[in-house]
């Protein structure tokens, strides 16, 4: 029922930043190779994510609106070894109940265009489309003004817009992201699969040359991406970017096992910038804690911790810091 997807649309989309990343992780999810994302007053007024996906069969679009309706788990095991970003079959029955939301979608032919409004379907009709998905959101949380409410500034409201994006880019070098904002883009990746190249055009292309390599594994994990020299340091720890398989997600321990690889290096009350990617088999960890998907349960953290700390001492050391 609309009801019940308005209740689950208070859980996993708190504010416009989380319907672009919903959007751009089901984008990420059809093997996109270019992802832009088009936002105007801070997604309040427009939210649009065109993708160059696998795109979603005609018989399919309305289904993909149905709570539950996930495209991603033939069956309960796959539950334990989620390989993809989504797989609750929750965001976009959320987004349509508390939105105007226009889809046109394609897998290759004659594409279809499907309009839903607060949970109900307005109108299906063929469309012309490349392959891909267009989702385009509008006035969001029209009809639940005590969240409205909640907000913040417009500004606060796009700073978490462009966060989210960062990371989403930070776990897809392979994929060209864009993000434009009232007719300004703020971001473009080259989605040449490389890193380097994601994190100048995020950072600033002078902090790269500040940026070590870190790479260590052991039988359980590969920890792999970018720490910055000492000297490049910032006041807050969301300069720390923890990629878990590719899905950004926050966690204390690992945060706190990258300051640790420093050592004194590090002025008090200040923090590194990292890109860091574990890599492990999707049994060892849990995405299914929290609706967002950005808490995760990871068997064997300590050691996972361990081998980050030990990573960044490595880079750290033949620089003699
Ligand atoms: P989930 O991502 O958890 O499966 P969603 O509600 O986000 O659930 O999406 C529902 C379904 O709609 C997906 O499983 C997928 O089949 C389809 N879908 C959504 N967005 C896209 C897209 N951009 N390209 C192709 N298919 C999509
Ligand atoms: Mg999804």
């Amino acid at each position: 029922t609309v009801l019940a997807d308005q209740i689950a649309a208070g859980e996993v989309i708190e504010r416009p930043a989380s319907v672009v990343k919903e959007l751009v992780e089901n984008a990420i999810d059809a093997k996109s190779h270019e992802i832009d994302i088009l936002v105007e007053d801070a997604g309040l007024k427009t939210i649009q994510v065109i993708d160059d996906g696998v795109g979603i069969a005609a018989d399919e679009v309305q289904l993909a609106f149905r709570r539950h309706a996930t495209s991603k788990i033939g069956d309960r095991k796959d539950l334990f070894r989620v390989q993809s970003l989504g797989f609750r079959g929750e965001a976009l029955p959320s987004i349509a109940s508390i939105a105007d939301v226009v889809m046109v979608t394609s897998t290759g032919g004659e594409g279809q265009q499907l309009h839903i409004a607060g949970g109900d379907v307005v109108d299906q009709k063929p469309a012309e489309a490349r392959r891909g998905t267009a989702i385009t959101v509008k006035d969001l949380f029209y009809n639940v003004p005590a969240r409205l409410k909640y907000l913040k500034s417009l500004n606060t409201e796009l700073s978490k817009i462009v966060d989210i994006v960062d990371r989403l880019a930070f776990g897809h070098p392979e994929i060209s992201m864009s993000l434009t904002h009232n007719g300004r883009e703020l971001l473009r990746t080259a989605g040449r699969d490389d890193l380097r190249q994601v994190i100048g055009s995020i950072y600033g292309m002078n902090k790269v040359g500040k940026m070590l390599p870190i790479d260590a594994s052991d039988a359980d994990f590969k920890v792999s991406g970018y720490v910055s020299l000492p000297e490049l340091t910032r006041s807050g720890r969301s300069y720390m970017s923890i990629l878990l398989n590719g899905r950004y997600i926050k966690n204390y321990q690992l945060t706190k096992a990258i300051v640790a690889g420093y050592g004194s290096k590090l002025m008090v009350g200040r923090y590194p910038l990292a890109v860091i990617n574990f890599t492990m088999d999707p049994l060892l960890v849990d995405v299914n804690v929290h609706p967002t998907k950005q808490e995760v349960r990871i068997s064997k953290e300590d050691q996972l911790a361990a081998l980050t700390t030990q990573a960044i001492q490595s880079a750290l050391a033949p620089q003699n810091l």
